[in-house]
């Protein structure tokens, strides 16, 4: 197998296993969660997401019915060598993937307004570059994005007046109003920035980083933690119905803003947060660095 043909079978067989284990950090959380709660019916539904995950091993079928639009959130070295055919070779993978995981088809050409049966379709597979300067490695987030968690997704641009209490409020709003169709409990990301747009792609990057990590700039770690404290205590918990806590995290990313506007958006993740990190190297040796003691 040469160096193309080992990158696209070791991406096809990690999509696999996105598809069917969830990453062990979110695995640990849901753990907590079903421990901590004491509302009779949502811990059985906690019981219930984990007959649902042996069940996705024991018979190889995905988690959920629902496999997303598989997202791709590449780091790529300037000397990788594949680094000029990683947009087709990812194409290639979701088309192999498709049929062999097998995956649902969720690509609805847009006015055309037709499935193309395939997974693949204008800017599908949503694919997200990161140029990494004398590198000759590849790390990637491989995200299979549900219907039911991006829906509630939004984005918006406020007064600076309006302020971290005024973030807090939108995340709150999005939350009670849209999160709860989510299948809770939920990823929440959260991006700060100027525009819709780069509040947006730090808010999905936001969701995509592990649970249980904080930022790293203290203040905004204080507002993770806080907001996961307000919105765990909502009464809202496991795919919405009442209980302990609906909330598996909520994770900040910022970025230095235009001082006359005040960019905000949340991007969600559900119970089944189907994200996994794969690192190559310049032979296309894999690492796999979410799921632990786990071979393609
Ligand atoms: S929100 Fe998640 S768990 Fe619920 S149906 Fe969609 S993909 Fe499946």
């Amino acid at each position: 197998m040469n160096t193309t043909e080992k990158f696209l079978d070791t991406t096809v067989k990690f999509i696999n296993l996105v598809a069917k284990v969830l990453p062990d950090d979110v695995v640990e959380r849901l753990k907590e969660l079903r421990e901590n709660e004491t509302v009779a019916m949502s811990k059985a539904i906690y019981d219930s997401m984990f007959e649902n995950l042996d069940k996705a091993v024991s018979l190889d079928r995905p988690i959920c019915q629902d496999t997303g639009v598989i997202q791709f959130y590449v780091r790529v070295g300037t000397k990788f060598p594949l680094i000029d055919e990683i947009g087709d070779l990812l194409y290639k993978a979701t088309l192999e993937a498709t049929e062999t995981v097998p995956l649902r088809h969720n690509a609805v050409e847009t006015f055309v307004e037709k499935n193309t049966g395939t997974n693949t379709g204008k800017k599908v597979p949503y694919i997200d570059y990161e140029i990494v300067p004398n590198s000759s490695n590849l790390e990637m987030d491989v995200y299979m994005a549900g219907g039911g968690c991006s829906l509630p997704g939004r984005s918006t641009v406020m007064m600076p007046s309006a302020g971290y209490e005024g973030i807090a409020a939108f995340v709150a709003d999005t939350m009670v109003n849209w999160g709860i169709n989510a299948c809770p409990p939920l990823v929440i990301g959260v991006g700060i920035g100027t525009c819709v747009a780069s509040a947006a792609k730090l808010a999905k990057k936001a969701s995509l980083r592990r649970v249980g990590s904080r930022n790293p700039e203290p203040k905004a770690a204080e507002m993770e933690e806080a907001l996961e404290k307000a919105l765990g205590n909502i009464g809202i918990g496991a795919q919405g119905l009442p209980g302990k806590s609906g909330v598996m995290c909520v994770n900040i990313e910022n970025m230095a803003r235009h001082p006359s506007a005040l960019g905000a958006a949340v991007s969600f993740g559900c119970w089944a947060h189907r994200r996994g990190t794969i690192s190559f190297d310049k032979n296309m040796d894999y690492t796999l660095l979410d799921h632990k003691g786990v071979t393609l």
